[in-house]
């Protein structure tokens, strides 16, 4: 019988296995119906500018609230809906969104996360340019953030993409930097707007000198390249005041304020910034 039906009747035998598959295949049955329903909702992440210590702009994050399941974290739904080309429906209501709610906030830009497959689809740059167009965000506040990861594969329709983009006016950020193969060439060919070092190594500061050293060494190599560089995932005083004298231009993480609803951002707006010495995030959340 297994073998008249093919592929089909395939089975796993192993209970475990059943179990992860049937749950993957309800989790993609209710993540369709949550961006029909709209059930996921952006939350919105400061970047806050070192000199200044104000907010520039956000970073837009995603949040699904799963009924019976309570919050998932992207992490857990972003992939499966790259797999399962969910993404592209995804991708086009968090853009969407993103760039309607940053109307509102008109001193502040929006960076949104671009996944692999959304980067690939036909016609990003005519989607942004809707998009643009629709909720009538100048194009100089948007900024898109992309993985490494990305551009590994088909380089000569990456550099057209991402020249497309930044010729609307819209500014590229290469996310999570030094996570993935980091080729120098790599920054050179593709000229960022701005690099943003990842957290992993900005939470390493202080504890091994490698990582500082790694630290110090592409903020360098991001200012001698002219790009703007911002540090994620600044948990500490420390963090900061070390980013602030290695001349980081941008600091995003808890220190300054978790990712917030929308509806948040004018609050945090309102506040001032306190002095140097006084952290950030005591002023923000008293
Ligand atoms: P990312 O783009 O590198 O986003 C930064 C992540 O670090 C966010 O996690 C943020 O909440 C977290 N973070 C910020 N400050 C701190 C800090 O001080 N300490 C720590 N430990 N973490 C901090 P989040 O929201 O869970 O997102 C995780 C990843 O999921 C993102 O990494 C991004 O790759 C992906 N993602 C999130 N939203 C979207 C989206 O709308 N579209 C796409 N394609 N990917 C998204
Ligand atoms: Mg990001
Ligand atoms: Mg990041
Ligand atoms: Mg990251």
């Amino acid at each position: 019988r297994a073998k008249k039906d093919g592929r089909n009747s395939f089975r796993f035998f192993e209970a475990g296995m059943d179990a992860e598959l049937q749950e993957r295949k309800a989790m993609e049955r209710d993540l369709r119906v949550a961006i029909q329903n709209n059930e996921l909702e952006m939350y919105y992440q400061p970047l806050i500018e070192t000199h200044g210590r104000a907010m520039q702009g956000v970073e837009a994050l995603v949040r699904w609230n799963r009924p019976g399941f309570g919050m998932v974290p992207p992490g857990d739904f972003i992939p499966l809906a790259e797999e399962t080309g969910l993404i592209i429906p995804l991708g086009d209501w968090i853009l969407r969104t993103s760039c309607r709610q940053a109307t509102e906030w008109p001193n502040l830009f929006v960076a949104v996360n671009l996944s692999p497959t959304q980067f690939k689809q036909q016609d990003l740059i005519g989607l942004v340019k809707q998009v643009l167009h629709d909720t009538g965000l100048t194009p100089n506040r948007l900024e898109l953030e992309i993985t490494e990861g990305v551009l590994l594969e088909q380089t000569a329709y990456s550099l057209m993409t991402l020249r497309g983009l930044q010729e609307l006016g819209v500014r590229i950020a290469m996310d999570d930097f030094g996570t993935g193969y980091s080729s120098l060439s790599y920054l050179q060919m593709f000229a960022f707007d701005k690099i943003k070092l990842d957290q992993s190594f900005v939470q390493e500061l202080g504890k091994s000198s490698g990582a500082t050293s790694i630290v110090r060494t592409v903020l360098d190599l991001g200012r001698s390249l002219g790009m703007v560089t911002t540090a994620e995932g600044v948990e500490t005083a420390s963090q900061r005041d070390y980013l602030t004298q290695q001349g980081c231009n941008q600091m995003q993480g808890y220190l300054f304020s978790r990712p917030v609803p929308a509806a948040e951002i004018k609050n945090l707006l309102l506040r001032t910034y306190p002095d140097v010495d006084v952290p950030v995030a005591k002023a923000l959340s008293s």
